[in-house]
């Protein structure tokens, strides 16, 4: 049941291209520990990320495939010629070509971006490469003072710290990977730029008309998305601290503590987190990261984030099989230690059945020294209620449909396999404790604590029994 060649309770994220995406080298990545794939839509068709998921599914039915999409998003359109831009000096930025069309002009994907923007704003050019100050609007026109110059000849991103603008929640394109994302049935879809419950709910009208079981990730980039954390975790299966475009939206500084307010925020709400970008950044070009960057990594997994993610690392790195390995030997490290923490569960006032079965199964696992929690579930719902508790005891799901096998992929501390749906507890008991023998993963002797009822449709979780691997198999051989 521990799919990889090593135990963690951490999920690996990789970022995946139809450049770089044959069998084999996806099943090196698997073996060392990558438990979701990300098929970033900014630089792909989806004829391209059709190539990628067809491969996955060749090397694991178990592997989740994650469509992340480019979401609303401010360009400059390119310049006919390489614009230098001077410190000190006036620029004007229109969005209107035609009308505001003069040598040292930026032109603008996005028209209301004029009348949205305010005098005083700090406009960042290409992730903040260069800098704008807006100091009038003309017309269709603003005039801006460069701050920090450069030479640009790209479309690049726009970013106005603190400004909302009224972008539609869905591009086109986003709209067509979304068909594509129900259509091929994968597990996630991440949303950029998710601002407020609304930005979700669009996503899911669409998934809706397909009928979709596809699960959406809110990528929390700007400073919107964090004051609307509560409804915008209320409304997905979980989110990701994208902290390359939040940096830049967001004062570099502040980003740590965001952070850590978002892994408390979705451990609140029972849902999942991804700690995202340049984790192993210089691992794109070198064999080893810096201490700085393992730092990093380790961070997440000790603030007990479900998932932590690879970027370009494995996108287009030159190290990406030593990327994934990288991360799960810190894995390893931080979570032996976090095992050996004293560690309490919070409780609250009233509890539904399931609820309260999920929250007595850790609570015993942990002061009965129990070596594995074993669950049955239709949707996840348990497993995920389990693994909120953030503890360090593994939880062996066992998934009457595929689906739910991959999305627990995300999920911190769950290893999920798919399981024909029984009939009753006995059933369960006896084929998951048979399962759990097969694959080495637990000792005659272990303690186990198994939580089920989800084989009556109706019922969700609705008892717990407690014994040894050996004990279970002894009552059930009767
Ligand atoms: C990010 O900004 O951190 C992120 C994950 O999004 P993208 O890679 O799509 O810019």
């Amino acid at each position: 049941m521990y799919e990889q060649n090593t135990k963690k309770n951490t999920k690996i994220v990789a970022t995946i291209s139809d450049r770089k995406c044959d069998v084999d080298f996806l099943k090196e990545l698997y073996l060392r520990g990558m438990n979701v794939v990300r098929i970033n839509t900014a630089h792909q068709t989806v004829d391209d990320a059709k190539k990628v998921i067809d491969n996955v599914r060749e090397v694991s039915e178990k592997i989740a495939v994650l469509i992340d999409t480019k979401g609303p998003e401010i360009r400059c359109t390119k310049p006919e010629t390489p614009l230098t831009l001077k410190e000190g000096e006036h620029i004007f930025i229109g969005d209107n070509p035609e009308e505001s069309s003069t040598e040292k002009c930026i032109h603008i994907n996005y028209d209301g971006f004029v009348s949205q923007t305010p005098k005083g704003a700090t406009i960042l050019i290409d992730d903040g490469a260069f800098s704008l100050r807006v100091l009038e609007k003309k017309d269709d026109v603003l005039v801006a003072q460069v701050v920090s110059g450069g030479t640009f000849k790209d479309r690049k991103t726009i970013a106005v710290p603190g400004v909302h603008y009224d972008l539609p929640p869905l591009t086109e394109k986003d709209k067509e990977f979304i068909e594509f994302a129900a259509k091929q049935e994968v597990a996630f879809i991440a949303h950029s730029f998710v601002r407020n419950r609304a930005d979700v709910m669009a996503v899911q009208e669409l998934l809706d008309k397909h009928n979709s079981t596809v699960q959406i990730i809110a990528k929390i980039e700007n400073q919107e998305g964090v004051d609307n954390i509560d409804e915008i975790l209320e409304c997905t299966f979980g989110i990701m601290v994208a902290r390359g475009d939040l940096g830049v939206e967001i004062p570099g500084h502040k980003v740590p503590s965001i952070q850590k307010t978002l892994i408390r925020k979705a451990r609140d709400h029972q849902r999942v987190v991804i700690v995202a970008t340049q984790m192993l950044h210089t691992m794109i070009e070198n064999p080893r990261p810096t201490r700085a960057e393992i730092t990093d990594v380790a961070t997440a997994i000790y603030d007990r984030a479900d998932a932590i993610m690879l970027s370009g690392e494995t996108a287009y790195g030159s190290y990406p099989l030593d990327s994934v390995e990288m991360m799960t030997s810190i894995a390893h490290e931080v979570e032996a230690e976090l095992a050996t923490r004293k560690f309490r569960i919070p409780l609250k006032e009233a509890y539904l059945i399931p609820e309260y079965l999920a929250l007595m199964s850790m609570h015993a696992s942990l002061h009965l020294d129990a070596k594995a929690v074993v669950v049955d579930t239709t949707f996840g719902t348990t497993p995920r209620r389990i693994s909120a508790f953030k503890g360090s005891t593994p939880i062996f799901s066992f998934c009457y449909n595929w689906q739910t096998v991959r999305q627990l992929a995300l999920c911190r501390g769950i290893y999920a396999a798919y399981m024909e749906p029984v009939s009753s507890s006995e059933e369960f008991v006896r084929k998951a404790m048979k399962h759990l023998q097969r694959k080495e993963t637990l000792a005659d002797d272990d303690r186990v604590v198994v939580i089920a009822g989800n084989f009556e449709p109706t019922h969700g979780a609705s008892f717990i029994e407690i014994s040894t691997v050996k004990n279970l198999r002894r009552d059930l051989a009767k």
